[in-house]
């Protein structure tokens, strides 16, 4: 038995429940005390005035994405082309393969992305492949193209550029073509930047959003070898695949619509800045029909990526049917959940639909003149991301970084939540704490193992040099240490 003790434990059940000591054995919490007990034959473990919270569990990442471009090119700060190439040139190739990624073209000099012909000065036999920040685009260069198996030729005019299917055809084929020793090392890369930034669970989208789920198996079967607790959603719209892998869920970033930075994303109106465009539904009413009934009918928590206002009435509206013909506690989740009218909240809470949404999405699209705003104009923008709306009307709503996309940073997605652009959505320091422990247990229906410091949790624990509730700059609160089933993942000092 171990006592943690001499620290700030805070529940997270509800405001101010605060305990002083936790008893640990066999991975679980034992008991909880308000003040120190006086216990023999205890392991005593000082925690030096330290801040403790549950685990942090982000609820939507692409951890194998994450991981793999981790061990890849990080473009997010290059000011010009240059400077890719030299980063590009210098890069360790990955089972004999280039990842580069957070590529943004507005954010360099030149204001475009590199050409097929650029990267195939350098990497005349390489596959590269550049994405971009939102992972909706992405240059390859001729090495690439020429292994890809297209479903649709490539234009001749051809420029290494891709959006829509084809960029998802294209990361298809580099992430499919892996051996499984460059796959594991990414989930591994994956866990590692996921136990630094404090979280001991990480839901985990695997599969490529159409008909593969990949890797799938031999994740899970290799579950137990990671320090961290992948919660996996094979991202497939393929049900009896689903069940035939034991997933009590499908789907993840499986797209209703693209994203507004490509114009993708589908709007009820047209974009402010491109009036021609209403962005896309990728599928039609009756696929998204025949598919989510089925899932729910066999009893599958179904995930879908909507980002813009009609894309998430289109899946709601399915959401809704479903549970009029069988109503479930299933929990099925609008991922992103980003452009919303009162109206669709009120049907979301109704119809007991949850959403995984991404804070740090506001932090760096809904400022002034920020990307929100140039593509949906002001009244749109301030509908973007509304937390305040949704906990009010008490809808399960979880955080998560879409990592890749953002950081895998809870601290920050916390941060960005108290401070969303639109005052009138910031909700408060507990409620964003909450997002990325109690209502992310919820969303995976692990609240009885998961997200409180409490009699019988799993003791999953993240500890702070300082406290959430009180501090400026939480995004820059060091995490001294993360305990996993009551043992030490990581110790700083
Ligand atoms: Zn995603
Ligand atoms: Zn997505």
């Amino acid at each position: 038995m171990k006592l943690f003790y001499n620290a700030k434990f805070y529940s997270m059940e509800m405001e101010n429940k605060i305990f002083r000591a936790i008893l640990v054995q066999d991975g679980k919490i034992i008991e909880t005390y308000h003040e120190l007990p006086q216990l023999k034959n205890v392991e005593k473990i000082d925690l030096d005035n330290a801040f403790v919270y549950p685990g942090f569990i982000d609820t939507h990442t692409h951890s194998f994405e994450g991981g793999l471009y981790s061990l890849g090119a990080d473009l997010k700060n290059v000011s010009n082309l240059e400077e890719v190439f030299t980063i590009l040139s210098q890069i360790e190739k990955l089972d004999n393969k280039i990842f580069a990624y957070q590529f943004d073209e507005n954010l360099i000099a030149e204001k475009r992305f590199p050409t097929k012909d650029e990267l195939d000065k350098i990497f005349p036999e390489t596959p590269v492949l550049l994405r971009r920040i939102d992972g909706h685009s992405c240059v390859i260069n001729s090495a690439a193209a020429k292994e890809i198996n297209w479903k649709e030729k490539l234009p001749t005019n051809f420029n290494g550029y891709l959006r829509k299917k084809q960029n998802g055809e294209a990361s298809n084929w580099f992430h499919h073509n892996l051996d499984d020793e460059a796959i594991l090392r990414s989930y591994h890369a994956a866990a590692e930047i996921g136990i630094k930034t404090g979280h001991t669970a990480i839901h985990t989208m695997i599969g490529n959003a159409y008909a593969q789920d990949l890797h799938f198996q031999l994740i899970k079967n290799n579950i137990a070898q990671f320090p961290i607790e992948f919660i996996l959603y094979p991202q497939i719209t393929n049900i009896s695949r689903a069940l035939e892998l034991g997933s009590p869920r499908i789907g993840g970033c499986i797209l209703a619509d693209g994203s507004f930075g490509s114009y993708t994303a589908a709007l009820k109106k047209p974009y402010s800045d491109n009036p021609q465009e209403k962005g896309i539904l990728y599928k039609t009413d009756e696929f998204w029909e025949n598919f989510i009934l089925e899932a729910h009918e066999k009893g599958l928590q179904i995930a879908i990526h909507c980002i813009g206002d009609a894309a998430i009435s289109q899946i709601l509206k399915f959401y809704e049917k479903a549970q009029m013909q069988t109503q479930k506690d299933i929990r099925h989740i609008i991922v992103h959940n980003e452009l919303t009218s009162d109206k669709m909240l009120d049907r979301i809470a109704a119809a007991g639909i949850s959403a995984t949404m991404q804070p740090m999405f506001d932090r760096l699209w809904a400022g002034k003149n920020g990307l929100y705003e140039k593509r949906l104009g002001k009244e749109r923008t301030l509908r973007t991301n509304r937390l305040r709306s949704i906990i009010d009307r008490k809808i399960l709503v979880a955080g998560g970084s879409d990592w890749y996309i953002t950081e895998l940073n809870a601290l920050a997605g916390i941060d960005a939540a108290i401070r969303l652009h639109n005052p009138e959505e910031r909700i408060s320091r507990f409620e964003a704490v909450e997002l990325y422990t109690k209502n992310a247990a919820r969303l995976s229906f692990n609240e009885k193992r998961l997200g409180t410091i409490s009699k019988d949790k799993q003791a999953d624990l993240v500890i702070l040099e300082k406290d959430i509730f009180s501090s400026e700059n939480i995004k820059d609160i060091q995490i001294k240490r993360v305990i996993k089933k009551g043992e030490f993942l990581i110790q700083t000092k």
